[in-house]
């Protein structure tokens, strides 16, 4: 009689096949999450480095005058915006504006662009709110904040003149945009040394991402940020205002 040759594996030779697999599994998933992440801090990094880069060409442009992080009331708010309803300064992204049926600019809509971080979940729909600026009513999907002094100083107030790049002393440790949260009432700024913490966001493994006047890139902890419960930093000044 023949011998019963059956191939298939045993129950046992099963169990095993699987726990390597739910082993492998266990090792590499976590692995490829954090890859998965570094990614999409990359893609966020190199949307502030564009972000910077358009500050730039808009501070060129302007002979070192800076645009305002968002309106203000009174006579010099009577030109000043929201950074991200300026059109000079976006013109400068190539964010594929979608327009409506009478050509004007309705933003990007839900679609995610150059201000949006491939993190951020949920990014806040945007829209200017500003009765001055009909024409630019866009709606962005924005991930992104401004320092809510750039462009603005007092000086700027009795003058009615943007600020001047000039007045940073210190381009290197002036931090212009970064992952953020916002509000309704300050949405795109990330106000001053005087804010809540929680109006950064960090996103990337406990870290925001910032980009400085001098266009280089960071990614910071809570604690690597001047708030204003440390005000004998020395970086304080320097990182809000354009102090030295
Ligand atoms: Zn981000």
């Amino acid at each position: 009689m023949a011998k019963n040759n059956n191939k298939a594996f045993t129950l046992v030779e099963l169990l095993v096949v699987i726990s390597i697999i739910a082993l492998l599994m266990g090792i590499l998933l976590p692995s490829l999450s954090v890859a998965r992440e570094q990614g999409r801090c990359v893609v966020c990094k190199s949307n502030l480095k564009n972000i910077g880069l358009a500050l730039r060409l808009y501070i060129d442009e302007f002979e070192g005058k800076m645009p305002s992080a968002d309106p203000y009331p009174g006579s010099y708010g009577q030109k000043s915006q929201h950074w991200f309803m300026n059109s000079a300064l976006m013109d400068n992204l190539d964010l594929n504006v979608g327009k409506d049926a009478n050509g004007v600019p309705t933003g990007t809509g839900r679609e995610h662009s150059v201000l949006t971080c491939p993190t951020h979940r949920k990014p806040m729909m945007t829209k200017d709110l500003s009765p001055d600026y009909p024409a630019q009513q866009r709606e962005y999907a924005l991930s992104y904040m401004a320092n809510g002094t750039l462009g603005v100083s007092n000086k700027c107030f009795a003058s009615g003149e943007y600020r001047h790049e000039r007045e940073y002393k210190k381009p290197r440790e002036a931090m212009m945009f970064c992952d953020g949260n916002g509000t309704m009432q300050t949405q795109g700024t990330v106000l001053y040394g005087g804010c809540p913490k929680s109006n950064f966001e960090y996103r990337h493994r406990e870290k925001t991402n910032a980009v400085f006047l001098d266009q280089h890139i960071e990614s910071l902890k809570e604690d690597d940020i001047p708030f204003c419960d440390r005000l004998d930093d020395r970086r304080f000044g320097a990182f809000w205002y354009a102090k030295r």
